[in-house]
């Protein structure tokens, strides 16, 4: 059997200060592995550019005329992480046997490369790359990182604890990955829903080389917010139970403001004005749920 075509996919966005070590130590690291015919002669590291600002694409491509495994893909804007990340697989699919993604900071560990084409050659699908401590994190990260999974297991999605976007799939886990066409993807939650043939590769994760996170607070945060709202109707359900709630309080409220009114100890209107704001309120948090439900099923239709 042929040795298998590997691309490895990285995208960057603004990553000047880091992307000529990380394309040096991936060349190596691709020559390395073809010496040892684990992978095929074909085989690509591909950057993607996600337009950046700085000189990420001047780099590539100056790197790539005289590097005859390295190629890259610029895009026209930045169009996030995990879109750019699909930008490449997608482009390289269909001249590789398999793909691995990794960030362009050097913070996962290449050679663990290796260990997901032996996975893959046993017959692995897709093979996670899982974290097994993140002392190199900060405190702040690894803490709102820690809270991000156990708030999407509450919601009702599995992921693969401490594994982020560092993964080998093959051809044919990328090309049922087309299936989903969502405009916004959530990788980490799709990938395990492909099904396959899969293993995990424990690593350590180093610290950023060079440059700064990508992914500030704010984008952090609307990154855990795709990932749940991707995955699950659990807010919304959690609409309609608090809606239930304000209801049967309300009702309650209700019937201890009537006894206030009948011993007198009320100003005039002030019952049916407290209880039927009260009743009200429970009323149309009800109905926005319901609302929800119904929108949520179209939601899962749709995917
Ligand atoms: N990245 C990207 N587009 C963006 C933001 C980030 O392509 O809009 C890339 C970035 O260049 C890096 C990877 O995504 O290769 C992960 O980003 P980063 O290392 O900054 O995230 P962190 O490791 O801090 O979570
Ligand atoms: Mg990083």
């Amino acid at each position: 059997m042929e040795n298998p075509v590997l691309t490895i996919v990285v995208p960057c966005f603004n990553e000047q200060e880091v992307l000529p070590e990380t394309m040096k130590q991936l060349n190596q690291f691709l020559t390395q592995l073809i010496v040892e015919e684990l992978v095929s002669e074909k085989s690509k590291v591909l950057f993607i550019d996600d337009g950046s600002k700085d000189d990420t694409w001047t780099i590539i491509y100056k790197y790539s005329l005289n590097h005859r495994h390295i190629r890259g893909l610029k895009l026209s804007r930045n169009a996030g992480h995990q879109n750019a990340l699909l930008a490449g697989l997608f482009t390289a699919v269909e001249t590789s046997d398999c793909l691995i993604s990794i960030d362009a900071d050097l913070q996962d560990d290449i050679h663990v490369m290796k260990e997901f084409i032996m996975k893959y050659h046993e017959g692995n699908e897709i093979v996670y790359g899982v974290r097994k401590k993140r002392d190199s994190d900060t405190f702040f990260k690894r803490s709102t990182a820690q809270a991000f999974y156990k708030l999407m297991k509450i919601m009702g999605t599995d992921l693969i604890y401490n594994h982020a976007d560092f993964r080998l799939m093959s051809k044919r886990a990328v090309h049922e990955l087309k299936h989903f066409s969502e405009i916004n993807m959530f990788l980490r939650g799709i990938v395990p829903l492909i099904g396959f043939k899969s293993a995990n590769v424990y690593y350590d994760r180093k610290e950023r080389l060079a440059g700064e996170t990508k992914y500030p607070i704010n984008k952090m945060l609307a990154f855990s917010l795709e990932g749940i709202t991707s995955f699950s109707v659990t807010p919304i359900r959690l609409v309609v139970l608090i809606g239930f709630l304000t209801f049967f309080i309300s009702i309650m409220f209700g019937v201890y403001f009537l006894s206030l009114k009948f011993s007198g100890r009320t100003e005039l209107g002030w019952t049916s004005l407290i209880a039927s704001i009260w009743l009200i309120g429970g009323l149309q948090l009800i109905a926005i749920g319901l609302i929800g439900e119904y929108i949520g099923k179209i939601y899962k239709e749709s995917k």
